[in-house]
């Protein structure tokens, strides 16, 4: 994509962004001229459209971020238009989309700023994401969505279950990838969740699910999820397995239910007959979040490529906590401290690939303190944060 239009579509987005309740209005605008002119496009959104519309505009400044360099991007927007499938939506369907995205930001914009030049930008803007993502959805052959029957759900913690699920049809993935699912009670709610194991031919995909208090869906699964209940899950998407450099040692570092993705890429490295030098931190705000260091722990006692580092922000559990959380024996001790401190502080990183998973504010704030430790951003890699 030309300078020109990713400076154009970019300063008015920020523009939009930047005023008080621009984003809001944004989306409320983009939403009321899509369902006015599609009104079938409604069944495909749930009742609650709040969460809804902070996702739009972080997903447009998603991409609008890395439209100057798109090969970064297009995978992800392949990935997305395949996992939109899952809606039953048709060619139709994107054109309305960027129709309705033009009508919105002509809207919210200030006239002087919305100009022919601007126009025309969005215009060939939106038609770039939406012709990637139409085509890999017309070119994929798999199905477009996947019914997984719960088989087993685990009460970890109180806010933490395991939950692993027998899917109908088998679903290649790639260690370190995350999928949509919609689960029984939450129509139309997708949420995205890490697969918490490597791909497995009996069909098999397990979960690691924290209770986000006031959250619609995560409650939802971690206090009332059952045996025999069936969730829908959409394709799989991310690139957080793909070392950006194979060449390079690893540091992975999860934070809570974030370890997920990091596992599923350890057991499956553990197959493999080398690897490089790996370090896992494992973290979270109380020993007891520590839920799952048997699992890591296991491999790196027989694979001296991998070292597990165990770091919480209190070295004592909460009073409230009545159950056992050491360390196993043997492994590295417990740090204490915010988690990117002590990683910046435990060794020099520059040359390592970097993969960092867990809510958005810790990512933030981990990036942020490796950044500061000398890491260059384009050797950090976490899935997006929205
Ligand atoms: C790529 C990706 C992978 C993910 N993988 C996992 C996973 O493996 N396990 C897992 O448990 N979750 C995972 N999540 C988070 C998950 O998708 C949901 O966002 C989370 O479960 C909350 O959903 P909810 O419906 O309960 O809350 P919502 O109803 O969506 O939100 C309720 C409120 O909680 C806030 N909120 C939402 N998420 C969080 C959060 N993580 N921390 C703090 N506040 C939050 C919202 O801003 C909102 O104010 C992942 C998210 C992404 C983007």
């Amino acid at each position: 994509m030309d300078t020109e239009t990713v400076a154009l579509v970019r300063s008015t987005f920020r523009a939009v962004a930047s005023f008080p309740g621009g984003p809001g209005a944004l989306a409320s605008a983009f939403y009321a001229t899509l369902f006015a002119t599609n009104p079938e496009a409604r069944e495909f959104f749930p009742a609650a459209m709040d969460t809804q519309r902070d996702r739009l505009v972080r997903a447009i400044g998603h991409v609008i971020d890395r439209l100057e360099a798109p090969e970064s991007v297009l995978p992800y927007l392949a990935q997305l238009g395949r996992d939109h499938r899952k809606y039953g939506i048709d060619d139709s369907h994107y054109s309305a989309v960027g129709i309705a995205l033009v009508a919105a930001l002509e809207k919210v914009c200030e006239p002087r700023m919305w100009t022919t030049e601007v126009g025309a930008a969005w215009r060939r803007a939106i038609t770039l994401v939406t012709d990637v993502m139409m085509d890999a959805a017309r070119s994929e052959t798999g199905p477009p969505s996947w019914v997984g029957t719960v088989r087993e759900h685990r009460r970890v913690r109180d806010d933490v279950a395991v939950v692993k699920l027998q899917l109908d049809q088998p679903m290649p993935y790639a260690a370190g990838q995350y999928v949509s699912v919609q689960v029984p009670g939450r129509p139309r709610m997708w949420r995205h969740l890490s697969l918490a194991t490597p791909w497995s031919a009996d069909g098999t995909v397990e979960f690691h699910v924290r209770r986000v208090p006031g959250g619609w869906v995560s409650p939802a699964i971690v206090d009332h999820a059952r045996v025999g209940d069936t969730w829908v899950l959409g394709s799989p998407v991310g690139s957080l397995g793909d070392a950006s450099d194979p060449g390079r040692d690893r540091l992975l570092i999860g934070v809570g239910t974030g370890t997920a993705p990091l596992r599923a890429q350890l057991l499956r490295m553990a197959r493999q007959p080398r690897n490089r030098r790996t370090h896992l931190f494992v973290s979270g705000r109380y020993p007891c979040d520590l839920y799952d260091l048997e699992m890591p722990w296991g491999i790196a006692r027989t694979n001296p490529w991998l070292t597990v580092v165990p770091v919480v922000e209190e070295s004592a559990d909460p009073w409230w906590f009545t159950g056992r959380s050491e360390v196993p024996a043997g492994m590295h001790p417990l740090l204490v401290g915010p988690v990117g401190s002590v990683v910046a502080g435990y060794s020099n990183w520059t040359d390592h690939d970097i993969q960092i998973s867990g809510s958005p504010s810790a990512i933030q704030t981990i990036k942020f303190r490796l950044q500061a430790a000398g890491v260059e951003s384009g050797s950090i890699r976490h899935d997006p944060l929205s």
